[in-house]
C-alpha cells in the first residue's frame, strides 16, 4: 500500500497536509527526522502512517496522560491496534498490555518518559521489534523551551540499552533555533531531515483588544457564538472562577478547569466538554495540552499569555478540523506585571546555578516583551506570528483584527514630539501614568509636589488618555521610546529618539476609527450557507447517539467538516461517501450504513431519492462481514444494525443480544459487590467471548468482547434475537 493509499484508507483523507509526505517519506526511507510544525498542523499523521506501513511496533513518548489516552482512543476507532502506559493504569493492567506488546499485537505503543527505564518495559523493549522511536512534544527535552520536563532526558539513556538502535523520530510546535539544536543533539538524531512546516493556519482569525471591562469584551464576543465550542483562557484560578460564574449566570453551558480542583472534578469537567456535554471550557493552561477536540472553534485568552509560543500553542487548538475559528486575546498591562511576578516566583522550574537562572529568567522576560507587543501592535497580528517564528509574512493577512479594522494611517509627529519632549523635562525619570498626567495638565497632588507642573511641556497636549496610551506604545515599539523593564517601569528616549527630536522625520501610525465583524464570522455563515442545516443537524444526532454508545467524544466518531462535506455531497453508495473527507475504509465499516441511512431518508424526503427502507428483504446473517477484532457487544450490534435496517428490519441492542446468549447458556449473571454482571460461561468462553480489565472513567470494570466466531453466531441468529423467527 502507498502512503495515499494509507491515509485514504485509515483516516479517510484524499492529500497530506503541508509537509506531512515530505516527513512520511523521510522516515520510511529509514532517516531520522525532527518534524516541527505548529498545532493543529497534523503531526501525529507523519509517525502513525510509517508506523502502520512498517512491521514492528513504534513506540511513541508522550508527556501527558490526556494525550496518550484520545490517540490511542482514535487510532482504536480507526482500526488500528494501539495502547498506553501510564500511571493511569494499574500494574495489572500494564503487565498485559506489555503482554499483548510482546505478542506483536500492537502498532503503536504511548509511553509516559518516566516509565522508559522500568524493568518491565525495558525488557519488553529488548525483546521486541521496534521500528520506530517517537518522542512527541521533544521541545520538553530543552531547558530553552517553555515545557521543560526534566524525565524526558531519560529518552536517550533508554535508546541506549536497546540491542538495536531503533529510528528516531521528534515533533515539536516549538521552532526557536536553540530549541530545535538542543532536540538533535540531546536526543542525538542521526544527522536527521528537519522539517519545518509552515506555521501559518489560515483558518484561524486572529484578534487583540484592550478593553475596558474585559467580562463584557467577552460577552460580546460570545453573543455571536452561541452554537459554538471553544475554551476560554485564564492566567489564575481566581479569574478562571469569576468567568466561569459570569458566564453561567449569563446562560452559557460553561464549566471550569484548573488545577486546584479535585482530580475527579478535573476529568469530569473536561470530559464533559469533550463530550459536547457543556459548550465553554473556562480554565487555566493545565487544560488543553493534548486535547484534541476538533470542533473547538474559538479560543478566547481572558488575560495575555507569558509568550507567544504558547499562545499560539493554546490558541492553535482552535479550528483543528479545518473550520475557519477565532482566536481573541483580551489584553491589559495588568497581565503584563502578573507575568513578571510569575517569572520571578515560579517554582515549576529548577535551575542547575545561579547564571543559568539569570539567563533563562531574562530569556523569558524578553518573550514577555515579544507577546506584550503583539498585544500593542496595529500591524498584521498574523504578520507579527510568523516573523516570531522565523518566517516571513505579507503585511496584510487581510484576515486578522488589524487587517479588517478601520484604521487610517495618520501623521503623529506633532505629538510625537510633544510626547518625546516631555520625557526628556521629566529626565526619563518617570512612568507612562505620570507622562500622560503630565501631558494632560492634571492636578494629581503627586505630579504637583514633583513639580512637574512647571514643565513647559505641562497640558501640552489635547488628546485623550486612551489616545496618549495608544500613541506612546506605538513610539515605544517603534524604537523612539524605550520601557524599562520591573515592577516600575519607567519611559526613556529610544534609539530612533533624534530622528524626530533633530532630524525632521515624519511619523506616521495607524489610528483605529471603529471596531468590525469579524471576517471568520461572515466566512462561517457562507459556510454553514451551503450546506442544509437540517441535514447537518440529522448527522449531528447520529453522531451523538454513535458516541454515547461508544462512550468516546463526538469528534472522534466523525469531525464537523466530514459531517459538513457529507452534506454538499450527499452520498448514496459506500464508495460515494468514501469520497468523503475523514471517512476510511473502518469508519466507513462501522458507521457507513447508519449515515446513508439518514442521508437517503433526507433526500427520499426532499424529492431527491428513492428512500425506500420499510418493506423487511431476504435476510442472511452470515453474509455480515464481523470485524477482525474482538469487540464490545455496542460494536457487535452496531455492525448487526447496518445490515439489519439496510434490509428493512428494526434494530436490536447490545442488551438484547446479551439476554439471548444467556438464553442460550453462552453467558449467565453474575453478582459483584452487588452489582449485575454479565459473564462468559465456559461454553461462551469456547466460543470466543473473553473478560478484559479496563479504565473508565478512572474506575476499573470489566468489559466483554466478542471475537468473529460469536459474532457470526449472533449474526447468524439476529432474526431470533429479535424475535422475528
Ligand atoms: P498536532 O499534533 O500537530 O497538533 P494533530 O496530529 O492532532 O495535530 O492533527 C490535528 C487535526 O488535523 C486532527 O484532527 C487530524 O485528524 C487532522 N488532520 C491531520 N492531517 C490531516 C490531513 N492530511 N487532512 C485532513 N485532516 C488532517
Amino acid at each position: 500500500m502507498t502512503t495515499h493509499e494509507t491515509l485514504k484508507k485509515y483516516f479517510g483523507y484524499d492529500t497530506f497536509r503541508n509537509g506531512q509526505q515530505e516527513l512520511v517519506d523521510a522516515i520510511l526511507a529509514g532517516r531520522d527526522t525532527l518534524g516541527i510544525m505548529p498545532t493543529g498542523a497534523g503531526k501525529s499523521i507523519c509517525f502513525q502512517i510509517p508506523a502502520l506501513m512498517s512491521s514492528g511496533v513504534t513506540i511513541v513518548v508522550s508527556p501527558l496522560i490526556s494525550l496518550m489516552k484520545d490517540q490511542v482512543n482514535a487510532l482504536t476507532q480507526l482500526g488500528v491496534a494501539a495502547a498506553y502506559i501510564n500511571s493511569s493504569l494499574t500494574e495489572r493492567q500494564i503487565d498485559k498490555a506489555l503482554q499483548n506488546a510482546s505478542n506483536g499485537l500492537y502498532k503503536l505503543i504511548y509511553i509516559a518518559p518516566e516509565r522508559l527505564l522500568t524493568a518491565e518495559f525495558l525488557f519488553f523493549a529488548q525483546n521486541a521489534e521496534i521500528s520506530m522511536l517517537t518522542v512527541d512534544e521533544a521541545h520538553c527535552i530543552s531547558q530553552w523551551g517553555q515545557d521543560f520536563r526534566p524525565s524526558y532526558a531519560k529518552i536517550p539513556e533508554f535508546v541506549e540499552n536497546l540491542p538495536k538502535r531503533p529510528l528516531l523520530s521528534a515533533f515539536t510546535a516549538t521552532a526557536t533555533p536553540r530549541v530545535r539544536s538542543d532536540i538533535v543533539n540531546l536526543l542525538a538524531l542521526n544527522e536527521p531531515t528537519v522539517l519545518v512546516a509552515g506555521f501559518d493556519r489560515p483558518n484561524l482569525y486572529f484578534e487583540v483588544k484592550r478593553p475596558k471591562d474585559k467580562l463584557a469584551a467577552l460577552s460580546s464576543f460570545l453573543e455571536h457564538r452561541k452554537e459554538h465550542s471553544g475554551i476560554v483562557y485564564c492566567s489564575t484560578r481566581a479569574a478562571v472562577e469569576d468567568v466561569c460564574e459570569h458566564l453561567k449566570l449569563s446562560g452559557y453551558n460553561a464549566s471550569r478547569y484548573h488545577a486546584g480542583l479535585s482530580d475527579k472534578e478535573r476529568h469530569e469537567n473536561q470530559d464533559d466538554f469533550l463530550y459536547d456535554r457543556v459548550q465553554i471550557m473556562v480554565a487555566t493552561n493545565a487544560f488543553g495540552m493534548g486535547i484534541d477536540k476538533s470542533n473547538v472553534s474559538f479560543v478566547a485568552h481572558y488575560n495575555m499569555p507569558k509568550d507567544i509560543e504558547s499562545y499560539y500553542q493554546e490558541a492553535g487548538r482552535a479550528g483543528r478540523d479545518g473550520e475557519p475559528a477565532d482566536c481573541l486575546l483580551l489584553y491589559s498591562g495588568k497581565d503584563v506585571r502578573t507575568n513578571l511576578w510569575l517569572i520571578e516566583n515560579s517554582k515549576d522550574v529548577e535551575y542547575s546555578d545561579k547564571e543559568t537562572e539569570a539567563a533563562l529568567k531574562e530569556r523569558e522576560r524578553k518573550r514577555l516583551r515579544e507577546i506584550t507587543s503583539y498585544c500593542k501592535t496595529n500591524d498584521c497580528l498574523r504578520g507579527c506570528i510568523l516573523r516570531y517564528f522565523g518566517e516571513t509574512a505579507s503585511e496584510n493577512c487581510e484576515n486578522c483584527g488589524n487587517c479588517n479594522a478601520d484604521f487610517e494611517l495618520t501623521d503623529i509627529t506633532v505629538d510625537a514630539k510633544k510626547i518625546l519632549s516631555c520625557v526628556v523635562r521629566m529626565k526619563e525619570r518617570y512612568g507612562s501614568n505620570m507622562l500622560i498626567d503630565t501631558l494632560r495638565g492634571s492636578k494629581n497632588a503627586k505630579l504637583l509636589r514633583f513639580g512637574l507642573d512647571k514643565l513647559s511641556t505641562y497640558g501640552i497636549s489635547e488628546k485623550s488618555e486612551s489616545q496618549l496610551r495608544d500613541i506612546i506604545n506605538f513610539l515605544i515599539l517603534s524604537d523612539y521610546l524605550s520601557k524599562t523593564d520591573g515592577e516600575y517601569p519607567v519611559i526613556r528616549l529610544g534609539v530612533r529618539a533624534n530622528e524626530v527630536l533633530r532630524d525632521g522625520a515624519v511619523v506616521t501610525m495607524k489610528l483605529n476609527h471603529e471596531e468590525h465583524a469579524t471576517k471568520a464570522q461572515a466566512k462561517k455563515q457562507t459556510v454553514l450557507k451551503n450546506v442544509d442545516s437540517q441535514l447537518l443537524s440529522q448527522l449531528r444526532e447520529l453522531r451523538l447517539a454513535i458516541a454515547n454508545e461508544q462512550n468516546v467524544p463526538a469528534f472522534v466518531v466523525f469531525h464537523d467538516s466530514t459531517l459538513i462535506d457529507m452534506c454538499m455531497k450527499t452520498p448514496v453508495t459506500r464508495d460515494e461517501l468514501l469520497d468523503v473527507s475523514g471517512v476510511g475504509q473502518v469508519k466507513l465499516e462501522r458507521y457507513g450504513e447508519r449515515f446513508l441511512g439518514v442521508i437517503a431518508e433526507f433526500v427520499g424526503k426532499n424529492g431527491a431519492g428513492e428512500g425506500d427502507l420499510g418493506t423487511p428483504k431476504t435476510f442472511d446473517g452470515s453474509t455480515i462481514e464481523p470485524s477482525a477484532e474482538a469487540v464490545t457487544v455496542t460494536m457487535v450490534a452496531d455492525i448487526l444494525n447496518c445490515a439489519l435496517l439496510e434490509s428493512g428490519y428494526t434494530k436490536t441492542t447490545g442488551q438484547r443480544i446479551n439476554e439471548w446468549l444467556v438464553s442460550q447458556g453462552y453467558m449467565e449473571n453474575i453478582e459483584i459487590n452487588g452489582k449485575n454482571h454479565r459473564s462468559p460461561t465456559e461454553e461462551g468462553l469456547n466460543l470466543g467471548i473473553s473478560t478484559e480489565e479496563c479504565v473508565i472513567r478512572g474506575e476499573n470494570v470489566s468489559v466483554n468482547k466478542y471475537n468473529q466466531d460469536a459474532q457470526r453466531l449472533i449474526f447468524v441468529h439476529a432474526l431470533g434475537i429479535l424475535g422475528v423467527k
